[in-house]
């Protein structure tokens, strides 16, 4: 079956040519499903049951209208004419061809193991470090982040011109202030990885998102349309989703290093947190008890990749670049 545009929320159903939000299967019987959609997180009423779904059928109606059911509702309620409906949809949307599609995803998962524990050590690490930061340098962190936000890379610092640097600016433009010319601003460098300051506060966080998917991925064996058309689509964007994360784990590593904390020292905080700045390692980030924050380093790792993990060495330097190595992806 040829489908057109697909079904993204509650208004692309409303707008329906013929739609009714309500109907009587007695009176007017389910001819056929024309269409399946998954609209969450937005839900919208369906037209058996009358409780708001995220996900269900758009029937065609005896008389030509359209609505839309939950597809549990279409077997409870949907009477004899929604399961030969369902029989015809089934084997018109090519379910062995979705099917395959998730088979060929179980394949391209299997092959991605080692990288994507890799990934998780990683985001472990971060998340140690980036909660001891925080903890231990609260004002230099927020700074930090505003930077990141604003764009802005770069780290100034205010030097005292001598007389002949303010009598040259003066020559060039005899209106100015000499007074206001006093201080200038002079980049000291640019922080690495800046970005990173701007992610989620956990790094871990899209990470367990992405787990959760695989875990539930694994386990998944089931007939239900919506389900299965949205693990295709989730196989189909893995690597994306994987490189994506891959860049974060990467501006990471590189936020967190000794150049950037000599960086750092210039920016607005106390004193003698700068001063601690100037020569913080990250073996103190790794170490340090900061206090507020107890990490503990739990898996969650879904058991079919510790199996794989334990049979197979950890990825590379190299194969985690390979993996992270898309230029073209922004972050
Ligand atoms: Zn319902």
């Amino acid at each position: 079956m040829q489908r057109k545009q697909p079904i993204r929320n509650t208004s692309d159903i409303i707008k329906l040519q013929f739609y009714v939000s309500k109907f009587d299967v007695t009176t007017t019987p389910i001819i056929r499903i024309v269409d399946s959609y998954d609209i969450r997180p937005s839900s919208i009423r369906c037209s058996l049951c009358g409780k708001e779904h995220h996900d269900g059928r758009i029937v065609e109606l005896r008389g030509g209208s359209v609505s839309n059911i939950g597809h549990i509702c279409g077997k409870r309620y949907g009477g004899k004419g929604y399961g030969d409906a369902l029989d015809a949809y089934l084997s018109a949307m090519n379910l062995p061809q979705l099917k395959a599609r998730i088979r060929e995803g179980g394949h391209k998962l299997e092959s991605f193991r080692v990288q994507i524990g890799a990934l998780h050590d990683s985001c472990l690490e971060l998340r140690r470090y980036i909660q001891s930061f925080q903890s231990r340098f609260p004002d230099t962190f927020r700074e930090l982040q505003r930077m990141a936000m604003e764009n802005r890379p770069e780290v100034f610092e205010s030097v005292e011109r001598t007389d002949a640097q303010i009598a040259d600016l003066m020559a060039a433009n005899p209106r100015q202030n000499r007074e206001a010319l006093k201080y200038g601003r002079v980049s000291i460098g640019a922080i690495s990885g800046y970005r990173f300051a701007a992610t989620d506060w956990d790094p871990t966080h899209g990470l367990m998102k992405f787990f959760n998917e695989v875990s539930e991925f694994e386990k998944f064996q089931g007939s239900d349309l919506g389900k299965m058309r949205r693990w295709a689509n989730w196989v189909d964007d893995l690597e994306e989703n994987m490189q994506r994360l891959g860049a974060v784990v990467q501006d990471g590593f590189r936020f967190f290093s000794s150049g950037n904390f000599r960086l750092f020292a210039h920016l607005p905080a106390p004193l003698a947190l700068r001063r601690q700045l100037e020569t913080l390692t990250i073996g103190d980030l790794r170490m340090s008890d900061s206090g507020n924050t107890k990490v503990k380093p739990q898996s969650v790792l879904p058991v079919g990749i510790q199996r794989a993990r334990k049979a197979k060495p950890t990825a590379t330097a190299r194969e985690l670049r390979n993996l992270t190595g898309d230029k073209k992806m922004r972050w």
